[in-house]
């Protein structure tokens, strides 16, 4: 792909499209930056662009900016029926993502994790996998670091582990991994994606350039995922928590196992990986996401000793049903990552019961009424916060002492009141944040200060 001399706009200045920019101008375009966000809300960002010869374009789009481009590079954060993008593409411009723009200049293979959940986690997982293994990896993505930016490293031998989101899959044509790993499709980002289906077909992408030399490994538990399989050119493994499959890994006798195709020979016999008591990470939803490593890690052929030693090892990655602390006997975790209502249940369904869960935030146009059952079996109390608590109050009326709290702070002293010795205090909103915090981290963070107050206040009795 040549870029020198040619005009590139770059749509949304968030970490990926800065670094995109950066690429661009770096291989010789001439490069303009356009963000719906004022000059000063981006006065961070401007003066690094303009220095390096970058036009910046901020607080709206020009129509024409769009229509002068030999190329247009969206960021994730931008939703592809944006008017100008619509209008852009009606006039035959080629309009691609940042992985995308990547992936056409990264060297090496690629292990490609995407899914409604489970993503950030497996990736890292597979990461420290590769790495046990000594293979030269990159890790990037969705997980933070741009993909963009491992260009300059990447080599014919290195693997890059990427995870991957159904906005940067949306966009993507010569997209090619080597390994592609669908975790789970569950409902998510309705809002953007208009419907369930239009959300599915998006993960599917990842698929898309795979042909019978490639990998792809899919969550035989999960309907719409295993519905993928009829649709793709690449050989498929599977993984499932509940049952053998007939190649790729499951759980059995307490083991995590793997078994390679059926033509593979002699290496088609069952072999254990791990014991399943030796997974440092709750819930049998990081028991799925071990299974995914494990049969993306034997596919890329690393081996099953050095693949267990590696999982031993993992921690949870912040923010995902991280342990907090124990306060008067009451355990504390921070699941603010738990952004839609599956994670929400997972996270339930690690804990026998006593919980008390926060739940709210910015509603994706979820469904709370599917968590009733659940919470109903494990759950003391729900307290709410936020902007959805009263579409998520009406919809689990009846099946669940609702206390509304409105914030963060009033949730986590109400919580803290009603919670008895052996209680779960569980921050697992179902919810994005932006409603009350500038992301799910900053939540997460004002959540674990919170307790650490608690803390503080019952030094004295029993911590
Ligand atoms: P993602 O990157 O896809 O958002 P994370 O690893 O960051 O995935 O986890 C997001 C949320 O989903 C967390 O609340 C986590 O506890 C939960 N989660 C992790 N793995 C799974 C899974 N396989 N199925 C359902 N929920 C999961």
């Amino acid at each position: 792909m040549e870029l020198k001399g040619k005009k590139v706009l770059v749509v949304g200045l968030g970490k990926s499209g800065l670094a995109a920019a950066l690429f661009l101008r770096h291989k010789g375009a001439q490069v303009t930056v356009s963000d719906i966000r004022s000059a000063e809300s981006l006065a961070k960002e401007i003066p690094a662009l303009l220095d390096e010869g970058i036009n910046v374009e901020a607080g709206g789009h020009g129509l024409l900016t769009f229509r002068r481009q030999d190329l247009i590079v969206v960021s994730p954060g931008v939703p592809l029926n944006t008017p100008e993008l619509v209008q852009a593409k009606s006039f035959g411009r080629p309009v691609i993502g940042e992985l995308e723009l990547a992936a056409r200049f990264l060297k090496g293979r690629i292990l490609a994790i995407t899914g409604s959940n489970g993503k950030t986690t497996t990736t890292a997982l597979a990461g420290e996998i590769l790495k046990e293994a000594g293979y030269p990896i990159l890790v990037a993505g969705n997980i933070g670091v741009p993909v963009i930016g491992l260009i300059d490293e990447s080599t014919d031998d290195s693997w890059s582990v990427l995870e991957v989101s159904s906005f940067q899959l949306e966009s993507t044509e010569e997209f090619h991994p080597r390994i592609a790993v669908i975790l789970n499709i569950t409902p998510d980002h309705l809002d953007r994606h208009g419907s369930f289906e239009n959300y599915a077909l998006a993960k599917e992408r990842i698929f898309a350039k795979q042909d019978a030399g490639d990998c792809l490994v899919l969550n035989a538990d999960n309907a719409r995922t295993a519905e993928a399989a009829a649709r793709t050119h690449a050989s498929v493994y599977w993984f499932s928590a509940k049952h053998e499959v007939k190649q790729g890994a499951w759980v059995e006798n307490g083991n995590v196992v793997y078994r390679s195709g059926p033509d593979a020979g002699p290496d088609a016999a069952i072999e254990t990986i791990l014991s399943v008591a030796k997974i440092p990470l709750k819930g049998m939803h990081n028991v799925e996401n071990v299974l995914a490593a494990v049969c993306a890690a034997r596919l890329a052929g690393v081996p099953a000793n050095l693949i267990a030693r590696a999982v031993e090892k993992f921690q949870a990655v912040e923010h995902r049903l991280e342990f907090v602390a124990t306060v008067n006997g009451v355990e504390f975790y921070n699941d603010s990552k738990a952004t839609n209502v599956d994670a929400t249940a997972k996270a339930v369904a690690a804990f026998p019961g006593g919980i008390h869960l926060i739940l709210g935030g910015k509603d994706k146009g979820s469904d709370y009424s599917e968590l009733a059952p659940l919470l109903r079996e494990r759950v003391r109390a729900v307290y709410t916060i936020g902007a959805a608590a009263a579409k998520i109050e009406s919809q689990l009326r009846g099946a669940v002492t609702i206390r509304s709290c409105g914030t963060l702070a009033t949730a986590v002293s109400a919580a803290v009141v009603e919670a008895r010795p052996g209680d779960v205090v569980l921050l697992a909103p179902a919810c994005s944040s932006f409603d009350q915090f500038e992301n799910y981290e900053h939540r997460g963070n004002v959540f674990k200060q919170l307790v650490a107050e608690q803390k503080d206040w019952k030094l004295n009795e029993n911590v």
